[in-house]
């Protein structure tokens, strides 16, 4: 099997050596990430320039643009044969809830939804290396097992990994997403010529994190893994919407 694998937090992050290191011996493994941190990017594509892919010393190729051109790219142009799942991560920092919206390490999975086999999103709930050994060990253990697995199409396993060492790790739970309450305000900022700006302050608390959230899993103990789809429709909205229309029409 090929495995494209990709992240968010750049090419030289120490979790996407990780996660390759993982992967390595179970799969043949073409690595492309951006060639800086690009958290939070999203599913942007860049198309105001081209991208050059650059190869490094250790294999990995790096690419001027977002985690989703690395994978468009990985999988439409740059490797022949091309790789039959996306990996993503394994991102310093937690995924969980409205993160989803923002991640591009979550972007970067949803990038490959249109393969066969489902795509994977690994997050560990530091901004430390320091327990990236245990999510290594669940992206390899849970990438190994896709065969019993038995997924509609388009789907992305988002996992996150408590930041605890493996033997303190609970369990792994399926979850829903939870919800984060309001970020916290942007920070104002000026800069030694006295040019003001701001900095986008973290993300807020969690405020629907109840028992069956990725929130509350993670809190306890456990891995949690969330299948996503890229359909957002609120069928609950569709019928205060009917009743709207008829009155406007
Ligand atoms: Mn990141």
């Amino acid at each position: 099997m090929r495995i494209l694998i990709s992240n968010d937090d750049g090419v030289t992050a120490p979790g996407l050596a990780a996660l390759h290191a993982a992967l390595a011996d179970y799969a043949e493994c073409v690595v492309i990430a951006p060639d800086q941190d690009k958290s939070g990017a999203s599913s942007s594509l860049t198309l105001d320039r081209p991208l050059h892919p650059q190869r490094l010393a250790n294999g990995f190729i790096s690419l001027n643009g977002t985690p989703t051109d690395c994978v468009h790219l990985g999988l439409n142009a740059l490797f022949e044969p091309v790789p039959e799942m996306v990996v993503a991560g394994i991102n310093l920092g937690a995924n969980l809830g409205d993160d989803v919206l923002y991640s591009g390490t979550v972007a970067a999975a949803l990038e490959g939804r249109f393969l066969q086999l489902p795509a994977f999103a690994f997050s560990l709930l530091s901004r430390q290396p320091d327990n990236l050994p245990t999510a290594a060990y669940f992206a390899r253990k849970l990438v190994a097992a896709h065969a019993e697995l038995n997924l509609p199409p388009r789907c992305v396993l988002n996992v996150n990994i408590p930041n605890l060492p493996l033997e303190r790790i609970r369990g792994v739970q399926l979850t829903r997403l939870g919800h984060r309450a309001r970020a916290a305000a942007p920070i104002k900022v000026v800069n030694p010529r006295g040019k003001e700006g701001y900095w986008i302050s973290v993300a807020g608390d969690a405020e629907d994190g109840g028992p069956g959230t990725d929130f509350h899993a993670v809190m306890q103990g456990y891995v949690s893994i969330t299948p996503l789809q890229l359909d957002r429709t609120f069928p609950e909205a569709f019928s205060g919407l009917e009743g709207w229309l008829e009155g406007l029409l």
